[in-house]
């Protein structure tokens, strides 16, 4: 397999920096397939070698995979100069790998996140050409209707010149506020919100359900996040 640096290996599983990996590897603390490795800048295939820094051996990875419920209020992106990001939400353990969000969903959005720094896997959830369905719930200032439901079976315009795909509309409650569950298999900017402007209505509360296989697990607080388990990850791959 491929080879890295053990300081690179270790500081990328948050070891601290590369100067630390060097100072632990005088020290004689780590050890490597049995050995004591001085030297930090040995290369090493982190998934055949046993690392071990004292007694503990290390769990290499190079992945990590997030779900989150967002929370209203936070950005979907890794840096904003004014507002709170998701990326603030994580523990350093978590922030140490580099992960961005799987997509976007708005500032007053909440719920389910995917964050990754595994670019081919997000790639692929994000390809339009995949049309990975994701599932929304909202709250939408008007009467919801059967003809809501034909409308965005067939195609709403959005834009000049785009007409939405498909959607699965479920009215859970038809009322002056109605309740919604929204699934679409594309991500165009604010699609959810546009498509209800579409038929003359206002989504006052969103949140994201699923992505894909991806379900929001219902015990994570709002601004809570966990590793995926590996059922999940099995799924996505
Ligand atoms: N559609 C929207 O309008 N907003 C989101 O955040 C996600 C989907």
């Amino acid at each position: 397999g491929k080879t890295l640096r053990l300081d690179k290996i270790l500081a990328n599983l948050g070891y601290g920096s590369r100067k630390d990996i060097r100072k632990i590897c005088k020290q004689g603390l780590v050890i490597v397939d049995n050995k004591v490795v001085k030297d930090s800048s040995k290369h090493v295939d982190p998934y055949e070698s046993e690392i071990k820094i004292g007694d503990e051996i290390i769990e290499y990875k190079e992945f990590v995979y997030l779900m989150m419920n967002k929370p209203d209020g936070v950005i979907s992106a890794t840096e904003d100069s004014i507002h709170q990001t998701v990326i603030d939400l994580l523990d350093e353990e978590h922030r140490i790998f580099e992960p961005f969000p799987v997509g976007r969903l708005d500032k007053d959005t909440e719920g389910l996140l995917l964050l990754t720094n595994d670019g081919k896997l997000a790639h692929q959830l994000l390809s339009p050409k995949k049309h990975v369905p994701k599932t929304y719930y909202a709250k939408v200032i008007g009467k919801v209707t059967d003809e809501d439901i034909k409308k965005f079976e067939i195609g709403v315009k959005i834009e000049e010149e785009y007409t939405t795909l498909p959607a699965e509309l479920v009215i859970l409650k038809s009322d002056e506020i109605s309740e919604i569950e929204l699934t679409i298999y594309e991500g165009k900017f604010h699609q959810v919100k546009r498509m209800f402007e579409a038929v003359d209505k206002k989504v006052e509360y969103l949140k994201r359900l699923s992505m894909g296989p991806l379900q929001l697990d219902e015990d994570l607080q709002l601004g809570e996040y966990r590793e995926l388990t590996d059922e999940e990850l099995e799924e996505l791959f």
